[in-house]
C-alpha cells in the first residue's frame, strides 16, 4: 500500500459511487432523509479534486489529510464518522512508509474502532458498521494467514455484499432509521451500501 494506490482508490470509489447513485439515493430516501448520496458524492468530488496534493505524502499523512478534508465537507451523521475512520487509519500508520497487509489491516481495524467510538454503535444496529466490522475482522485474519491478494479481494467483496444485504432484516437502533422502528425492515441501510460499493471498488482497483 502506497500513496499512489490510495489516490487511485479514491478515483475508483468515486466512479463506483456515481455508478450506484440510484440505489444509494433510494435507500436513504426510504429509511433516512435522502441526503446520504449527496453527502458521499460531495466527499468523493472534493477528494478527487485534490489528488495533486497527495504525491510526496506518506500513506499516514494521506489518510489524515483525507479525514480532515472530509470533516469539513460531508454533512450528516456519516461525515464525522467516515472522517474519524480515515484520521484513525492515518494515526495508526505513522512510522510506516510503505505499510504491508498486516499494518494496513491494523490501521483499518483502528479506523473502524473510531467509527464505533464516535457513533456509539456496534454490530447489528443497521449501520455502516454491519459491513465494516466484519470486513475488518476478515482482513485481519486473511493478512495474518498470508492469503494471496486475489483471495483477500474476492473474500472481502463477498463478505461486504453478504453483510450489506443482511441489514435488510435488521431493525435500526442507531441513526435516523431508528425512528422508523419495524418500518425499516425490508430496506438495506444506505451507509452499508456505500461501504460495500467502496470496498468492492478498492478491491477491484488493487487487483488491476
Ligand atoms: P444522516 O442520517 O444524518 O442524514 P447520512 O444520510 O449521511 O446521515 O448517513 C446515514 C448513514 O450513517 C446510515 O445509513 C448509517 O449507515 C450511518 N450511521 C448513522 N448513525 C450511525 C452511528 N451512530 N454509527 C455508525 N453509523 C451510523
Ligand atoms: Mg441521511
Amino acid at each position: 500500500m502506497n500513496t499512489t494506490m490510495i489516490v487511485d482508490s479514491l478515483v475508483a470509489v468515486q466512479r463506483a459511487i456515481l455508478a450506484n447513485e440510484a440505489s444509494i439515493e433510494s435507500l436513504d430516501r426510504a429509511i433516512g432523509d435522502g441526503d446520504h448520496f449527496i453527502n458521499v458524492r460531495r466527499g468523493c468530488e472534493v477528494l478527487v479534486g485534490m489528488r495533486d496534493d497527495f504525491p510526496g505524502l506518506t500513506p499516514s499523512q494521506a489518510f489524515q489529510k483525507i479525514g480532515m478534508k472530509l470533516l469539513g465537507t460531508i454533512g450528516g451523521a456519516s461525515g464525522p464518522l467516515i472522517s474519524s475512520c480515515f484520521i484513525a487509519m492515518g494515526k495508526a500508520l505513522e512510522g510506516h512508509a510503505e505499510p504491508d497487509r498486516r499494518s494496513f489491516a491494523a490501521a483499518f481495524h483502528a479506523g473502524v474502532g473510531a467509527i464505533k467510538a464516535r457513533g456509539k454503535a456496534d454490530l447489528g444496529e443497521k449501520t455502516m458498521l454491519d459491513v465494516l466490522i466484519p470486513a475488518s475482522r476478515l482482513l485481519t485474519r486473511l493478512a495474518e494467514e498470508g492469503a494471496s491478494l486475489p483471495d483477500i479481494c474476492a473474500q472481502m467483496k463477498d463478505e461486504a455484499t453478504r453483510n450489506m444485504l443482511a441489514t435488510r432484516d435488521m431493525v435500526a437502533t442507531k441513526g435516523r432509521a431508528y425512528f422508523l422502528g419495524e418500518r425499516a425492515l425490508g430496506h438495506i441501510d444506505p451507509g452499508s451500501k456505500t461501504c460495500e460499493v467502496a470496498i468492492a471498488a478498492v478491491c477491484d482497483r488493487v487487483l488491476q
